[in-house]
This record gives structure tokens, C-alpha cells and sequence, in this order.
């Protein structure tokens, strides 16, 4: 019988495989007493099912491709160190020794005293630990029930080119090891389309469906399955016709990509002769490759929340390291290093911090690393330092008043200041931009525009605050509209205060990279557009095909009303074609 089940597309390519479920799967503790005679027996098997752990550990990280895996790396380094610690394997051997009792319960009672333990302390390293004890832990748990390797990160096959994975939901470290082992296609029963695992799909070039309901029920491993991503759906019981259908469709969507990478060469002029530019938003170097490949003028966006991934905190050095390989990747080509954005649904766990009642509200963005100034101030000079090898400028992310951008030069000053005291040949200036992704950053757009020597628009965020939608929250996806007046009269607002104290102003969420919207936001005199590689050579063909007056006139009718009330809609009438 033939399915299909729908969610939302975040990409709009096409995915054949076979399904993997991934399911953390619940196991239990079988609690027993053992006899003398069988505790040396119990001891081998504990030791037995640590050393198979371990060596599950080792294989995949022999295994792993340098490039864009350092954090999976780093992850699965601190599981195979937590293998080895004596506190764990030791203390369990002595309580199956002393008390008399299974593995598994031994080894589940050792890991709640140090999970304790570490709550006492209360020190955020340790706290950022017991993740990774508890995976650990499981890891072995799993050996010992002879269910081996089901850790989340361990639990995929390595070659996933024909498979589908399927989860409740995946943060960006899974993201990254499903990558690099080039999955075919994902799918998930949770998330929205403007979630960072989305943002990461579409960076990656991966087709994903989010917010497709009961998705791990409804699915049966191995199954063949179709993901169109262009239509939200997943197609199930599919027959071999069907699958030609579908393999058809991908290749003219591969083809057309291909010939889409030919207008990447033309100057970036719409037909009227007005210039646009095109950067990049990159995350991990293939990223920064990728916008090389495709000859951006810039990298509009570096998102550095990926340094931060791993529980371990990046040091001043490891985040130097990524952002010279990152500036001297892109060849003398200017890069805006934005400061680290977590919070809201970015790795809420990090830093020990707690969620908060609202984490979109709460101590995210900018807040927290002024907050966390010695973080901060370790980030800046590592930014700082990177900039000797090429031009780099910096952008605060959650922006809501001035006194932020106030202070947070304050401490680009003093760590500038330090460097050049180190001997450092820093330039005397770097721009400092700001994200105006709030609404009181967009409304008040003009005081920060005088303060800040860029600006950058966040649509994500700014959609999500102004329209009172969670962007991850798939139940409100349908409110989600970038033509909403509320928004486009504060995209026009920015735009204007910019032109107004002469300060340059780039998009680069993810509407500048929507083929749908880069049109709208011509038309609003917004023409620096920064947007992942892949989205490139669309956006170029469609800004080079259109004429930058003709949106302006369109978008100044629909701003005064014109035709609110009638069909077709703006977007239409923007991409009639
Ligand atoms: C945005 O909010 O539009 C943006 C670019 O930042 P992020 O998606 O990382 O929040
Ligand atoms: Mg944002």
C-alpha cells in the first residue's frame, strides 16, 4: 500500500533511499544478586562490553573524514576518555565485587553517584559532562543487553549515500556526522523550516522534511521511500515506476543546478543596470569553499555557534585556528564573524546554563556574552587575531539597545588594545555591525544604525519576534509570512535608516536566499544579500533577470496599499514567471 506522509520541506531537492530509524530506544536494568562462583564471569563481561565500546569508538573515529568532522571528533574523543576513566570502570568492578550484584546495575548505580557528583560541584565543566557520561554509559549499557552501539551518534551506518534517516529530531552535532557519512535524505517528526538543523540541511545541500508527525511509527526500517522536498512529502509503497519518475526528476534538478552555475560568472546587474551583491552565509570551511567556488563578493554571515558544538569549550587558540582557516580560505575576500548566538533553539544545554521559561526571551545572543565577558572578550581576540590574515569585521547578534553595542566595543577596545600591546599589527579600526533581528533593534533602527558601522538583517528572527511565531514550532509554520505588512513596513524602515546615516546593510536570513523572496527585498532597496552557497546561482538568475525599478514599484504599491485586498499576491507579482 502506498503512503504519503507530508511535513515541510526545507530544501528543495529530491531524496531515494532505503529508511534508518533513529531511536535512542529504551533499555532496562535487569537488577540481580550473584553468587561467588559467578562474579568473575560478571567482571569479564563488564570488562568485555567496555572494551567493545571502545573499540566501536576507535573504529569510527579511524574512519572519519578530517574536514567537517572535528567536532564529531572531539565528541566521540571525550566518550572513548570517559571509557577509560577508573572512576567508572574501576568503582563499577568494585561495587559487582562488593555488593554481588549484574553489571548493569553496578554500572547504572556508579554512573548516578558521579552524575551526582558532578551536580554537587555545580562547576560547569563537569555539569557540560554528564551528557556525555550518560551517552557513554549508554554506549556500554547497549553492549552489555547485546544491543551494541545505539548512541545517537554511533547508531547510523557509516555509508548512508541510498539511506533516508529518520528521527524525532536532530541537533547540529548529529547534522554533522550524518553529513559527513553523506545521507541521502532526512526526515523528521519535529522542527521548523528556520531551525538550525534546517538552516544546516539547506548549507549542507541535504533534502529534509521537518515536522512530519509520527514519522518514526509510520515508517518501517529499510523500506524504500521517496522525500520530495519541494512538495513536503514522502512517499511510501512506491513502485518501480514511480522510483524512474523520481530519479528523472532529481537528474533535471542536478542539470538545472548545473546550468544555473553558469550566471555565477555575469556581472551582478538586474536588467536596468542596477548592481546588486551576493555573499555568502558560511558555517564549517566546505562552506567557505563553496561561497569560494561560487565566487561571492563576501561572506556576509559566519555563524560561530558550531565552534561551540561540543561541550568543551573552544579556547581563544581552537576558535584563531577556524577563523584564520576561514579568512584565509576566502583569499583577501572581506568576512563578518558574528559573536556567538546561543540560546533560544541553538545547543540550549551548553554552558550549563538553564533554559529559562522562554529561551527565545531570555539570555541569548549578545546578552549572554556580555554576560560571559571573559568568554566574550576570548572570542574577540581570537577574531582580532584572525584579522592580521585578512579583513574580517564583527557582528553582534540579538541586538535590542544601544548600550549593548556600547559596551561591547568597550571590550573590542581593551582586547584590541591588549593585542597591539602583545605586538600584534592589528588595523586601528574594525567595523562593528549589528543584527537588527528584534523588533526594537528594527524600530529603533535609527540610533543603531549611528552607533554601528553595518548592519545586517536577521529575517528569521525578526519574523519570528514580530509575528509572535516560533520559528522550530511547526504548528504556527502556516503564519509564517514575509510579505505580512508588520514586516515589510520594518525591512523598509531599516533599509532607510541605513541609506539615511550612509551605513551599508545586508540581509542574510534566510529570505535573501529564498528564491521566492529575493525579489521582495530588491524591491525594498535591499541589495546586498547574503545566503548559503547553494541557494547562489538561483538567487543570481533571478535578480539578473528582473529589473530592480520595476520591484520597486511593485513593492512601494503594495506598501501603500495599492492592492492588499486582491489576487494575485506580491510574491507572484514579483516572480510572475
Ligand atoms: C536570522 O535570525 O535571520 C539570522 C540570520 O540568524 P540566525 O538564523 O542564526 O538566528
Ligand atoms: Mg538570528
Amino acid at each position: 500500500m502506498s503512503l504519503a506522509l507530508t511535513g515541510l520541506g526545507v530544501t528543495s531537492g529530491i531524496a531515494l533511499g532505503r529508511v534508518h530509524r533513529l531511536t535512542p530506544g529504551e533499555l532496562s536494568i535487569p537488577e540481580y544478586h550473584l553468587d561467588d562462583s559467578a562474579i568473575g564471569a560478571e567482571l569479564e563481561r563488564l570488562h568485555k562490553a567496555f572494551g567493545r565500546s571502545e573499540k566501536f569508538l576507535s573504529g569510527l573515529l579511524a574512519r572519519m573524514d578530517k574536514e567537517i568532522t572535528d567536532t564529531a571528533r572531539d565528541l566521540l574523543e571525550a566518550h572513548r576518555l570517559i571509557l577509560r576513566d577508573p572512576m567508572l570502570i574501576d568503582s563499577t568492578a568494585a561495587r559487582i565485587r562488593g555488593d554481588r550484584i549484574n553489571a548493569e546495575w553496578a554500572l547504572v548505580q556508579q554512573a548516578n553517584q558521579l552524575q551526582n557528583e558532578f551536580r554537587r560541584l555545580g562547576d560547569d565543566y563537569l555539569a557540560s559532562r554528564r551528557e556525555d557520561l550518560e551517552q557513554a554509559v549508554g554506549l556500554v549499557r547497549r553492549e552489555l543487553a547485546d544491543q551494541p552501539a545505539l548512541m545517537v551518534s554511533t547508531q547510523v551506518p557509516h555509508r548512508l549515500e541510498n539511506i533516508i534517516v529518520v528521527a524525532s529530531e536532530l541537533g547540529p552535532a548529529e547534522m554533522t556526522i550524518l553529513s559527513q557519512r553523506k545521507v541521502a535524505g532526512l526526515i523528521t517528526e519535529h522542527g521548523g523550516p528556520w531551525s538550525h538543523s534546517a538552516i544546516l540541511a539547506r548549507s549542507l545541500e541535504i533534502p529534509m522534511l521537518v515536522g512530519v508527525p509520527r514519522a518514526l511509527d509510520l515508517l518501517s526500517e529499510d523500506e524504500t521511500v521517496i522525500v520530495d522536498g519541494h512538495y513536503g512529502a514522502v512517499l511510501t509503497g512506491v513502485d518501480e515506476g514511480l522510483l524512474d519518475h523520481y530519479r528523472e526528476k532529481r537528474e533535471a534538478s542536478r542539470r538545472r543546478r548545473l546550468e544555473l552555475r553558469r550566471y555565477l560568472a555575469r556581472p551582478s546587474l538586474t536588467q536596468d543596470g542596477q548592481a546588486f551583491m551576493l555573499l555568502g552565509n558560511a558555517d564549517l570551511l566546505p562552506d567557505f569553499k563553496r561561497c569560494n567556488d561560487a565566487g561571492v563578493e563576501a561572506i556576509g554571515l559566519m555563524r560561530t555557534e558550531y565552534l561551540f558544538l561540543d561541550n568543551d569549550l573552544p579556547d581563544e587558540d581552537t576558535q584563531y585556528r577556524a577563523y584564520r582557516a576561514a579568512v584565509e580560505t576566502m583569499q583577501g575576500r572581506p568576512i563578518t564573524i558574528r559573536t556567538l548566538d546561543v540560546g533560544g533553539d541553538k545547543l540550549p544545554d551548553m554552558l550549563g546554563f538553564t533554559k529559562g521559561p522562554n529561551p527565545a526571551l531570555g539570555l541569548r545572543g549578545l546578552r549572554l556574552s556580555l554576560s560571559l565577558k571573559d568568554l566574550f572578550a576570548q572570542q574577540i581576540r581570537a577574531i582580532l587575531r584572525a584579522s592580521v590574515h585578512g579583513p574580517v569585521e564583527i557582528l553582534l547578534p540579538m541586538l535590542t539597545r544601544t548600550e549593548e553595542v556600547q559596551q561591547a566595543r568597550v571590550i573590542v577596545d581593551e582586547c584590541r588594545q591588549a593585542l597591539q600591546r602583545e605586538g600584534l599589527n592589528l588595523d586601528p579600526v574594525i567595523a562593528l555591525g549589528g543584527m537588527i533581528e528584534t523588533p526594537a533593534a528594527a524600530i529603533a533602527v535609527d540610533a543603531l544604525a549611528e552607533e554601528l558601522d553595518f548592519l545586517s538583517i536577521g529575517t528569521n528572527d525578526l519574523i519570528q519576534y514580530v509575528l509572535a511565531i516560533d520559528r522550530s514550532d511547526e504548528l504556527v509554520d502556516y503564519l509564517y509570512d514575509p510579505t505580512h505588512p508588520a514586516v515589510l513596513f520594518l525591512l523598509k524602515r531599516i533599509q532607510q535608516a541605513a541609506a539615511l546615516h550612509g551605513v551599508p546593510v545586508t540581509v542574510c536570513g534566510e529570505l535573501a536566499g529564498d528564491e521566492r523572496t529575493a525579489r521582495l527585498l530588491l524591491g525594498l532597496g535591499l541589495n546586498r544579500l547574503s545566503m548559503p552557497p547553494a541557494a547562489l546561482p538561483a538567487i543570481k538568475k533571478s535578480l539578473l533577470d528582473t529589473s530592480a525599478a520595476h520591484c520597486q514599484q511593485i513593492v512601494q504599491q503594495w506598501l501603500d496599499g495599492a492592492f492588499h485586498e486582491t489576487q494575485p499576491g506580491l510574491l507572484t507579482r514579483l516572480n510572475p514567471e
